[in-house]
């Protein structure tokens, strides 16, 4: 007779601690298998050296040292679709049942339904729970039911319904003696996935007393670099949400724990409405005539627009898959109003290059620039590539480190004149949405 045990399945919530899928599965009567499955339906898509999945190998890395030295455990390591491995895992153990957090892509929502049900079929109950955000799905809507679509009534409604919570802990790090006692499980090497280790690092988060404190203050400037670069953290889950609002709640500072609340806005906006992936939530908007240069398109992928605030954005994530919120909203606004690029190809460059790349985010924040999205910017909102320098980077400090060539008779001219590209897009836009 084989041993029943537990799966626990780790996917974006890549911690030992504070895990509320973790803590459930540890508190059950079986002992634990945790697993980690490298998923090659999203890998296959991805470059060699990608810093992410660097960044999770990694991280894998570090959570199987301390299983192994501290709690003579270990987790093992899966390459490939995860119903296949499930199948085998349904072969090679007696599984009583498999925990894991909930995940709100369109794509995650749909493997899960697909292992669920295989699972079901095998009479075993695959067992979700909400881990990577306070609110989900319906937990914060209007009072008729409907999901909001306005961000400032949902953060209101988000406060008021925490403030009435007894916050939970969830420590499943007490209890990491209930994994199952086995050091020898299977392990992947970078090259085993088919990557490479990425020349980019995801560094360390940071969310002192000080850095919420002086958010307000300083969070518009880039040249300062003074947010919190959680951005990956809460993306893949090193982090726990819960830890962090704490600690925004703690310093009182409303501006730092607003912005963790339009995490959550969009992420409630992208499982409601799973389309807005591919299409604008305003569906008017697509029927904008995109120009789509592709040799300007180009340009604006390499920061060689002739604009630098605009480049100096570009450079900074190609050189390290970061780039401050004030420049993604610049870059944005000038892909789809300057170009009339679809904001399609702006969110698919975004999702390729950006250590904090997140569906929900990324498509909420490029419906949002381009105008198209829930509670988005209106579309005759146009931001100056010119006076926004005199607003964020006076000193031209963050261009002079992301364009050092700026001044120099190499830099390109500005790829469209300002006004005429203003009037265009005012125009393009119009004969759309009239
Ligand atoms: P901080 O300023 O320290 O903020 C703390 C956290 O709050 C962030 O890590 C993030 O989780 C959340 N947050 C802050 N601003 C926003 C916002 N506008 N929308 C949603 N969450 C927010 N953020 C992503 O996490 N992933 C993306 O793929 C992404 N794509 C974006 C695309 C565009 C065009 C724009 C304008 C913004 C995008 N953002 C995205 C939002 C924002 O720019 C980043 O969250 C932020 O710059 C990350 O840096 P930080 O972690 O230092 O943030």
């Amino acid at each position: 007779m084989k041993q029943p045990l537990t799966i626990y399945w780790f996917r974006r919530d890549l911690r030992l601690i504070d895990n509320v899928g973790l803590y459930e599965a540890l508190k059950g009567d079986n002992p634990v298998l945790p697993i980690f499955i490298f998923d090659s339906e999203i890998l296959d898509k991805l470059p060699e050296d990608d810093a992410r999945v660097t960044f999770i190998h990694q991280t894998l890395q570090n959570m199987q040292s301390t299983l192994q030295k501290k709690h003579h455990s270990s987790m093992a390591l899966f390459h490939g679709k995860p119903l296949d491995i499930f199948k085998n895992l349904v072969d090679t153990y007696d599984i009583g049942s498999v925990y894991t957090n909930h995940d709100y892509e369109p794509y995650a929502k749909t493997r899960d339904e697909k292992v669920a049900s295989f699972l079901n079929d095998n009479h075993i109950e695959l067992k979700t729970f909400k881990d990577q955000v306070v609110f989900e799905k319906d937990d914060i809507v209007k009072g008729d039911g409907t999901p909001y679509m306005v961000y400032t009534p949902y953060m209101k409604l988000w406060k008021a319904t925490f403030r009435t919570l007894d916050f939970k802990s969830f420590p499943s790090e007490l209890i990491l003696k209930n994994l199952i006692s086995n050091t020898d499980l299977p392990h992947l090497s970078l090259s085993d996935i088919g990557f490479i280790k990425s020349h980019q690092e995801i560094k360390p988060y940071l969310v002192t007393p000080s850095l919420i404190q002086n958010y307000e203050a300083t969070r518009n400037f880039p040249s300062q670099d003074s947010t919190s670069k959680l951005g990956p953290h809460l993306r893949f889950g090193t982090v726990s949400i819960r830890k962090i609002v704490k600690k925004a709640i703690a310093e009182k500072n409303d501006i730092f724990w607003q912005e963790l609340i339009w995490r959550e806005f969009f992420t409630q906006i992208l499982w409601h409405f799973p389309h807005t992936q591919n299409d604008s939530f305003k569906t008017k908007y697509d029927r904008i005539e995109w120009r789509n240069n592709e040799n300007e398109y180009k340009a604006w992928c390499e920061g060689k627009t002739g604009y630098p605030l605009v480049d100096a954005g570009m450079r900074q994530l190609n050189e390290t898959g970061f780039m401050h919120n004030r420049v993604r909203m610049l870059v944005g606004s000038f892909l789809c109003k300057h170009l009339l690029i679809d904001w399609r190809w702006g969110e698919a460059y975004f999702a390729e290059k950006l250590h904090d790349y997140d569906m929900a985010s990324n498509v909420g924040n490029w419906q949002w620039v381009a105008g198209c999205g829930v509670d988005a910017a209106p579309y005759f909102r146009i931001f100056n590539p010119t006076t926004q320098i005199q607003k964020f980077d006076k000193d031209l400090n963050y261009i002079k480190q992301w364009v050092p060539d700026f001044q120099e008779l190499t830099y390109p001219l500005p790829i469209v004149d300002h006004k005429f590209a203003r009037e265009r897009c005012l125009e393009t836009y119009k004969a759309a949405l009239n």
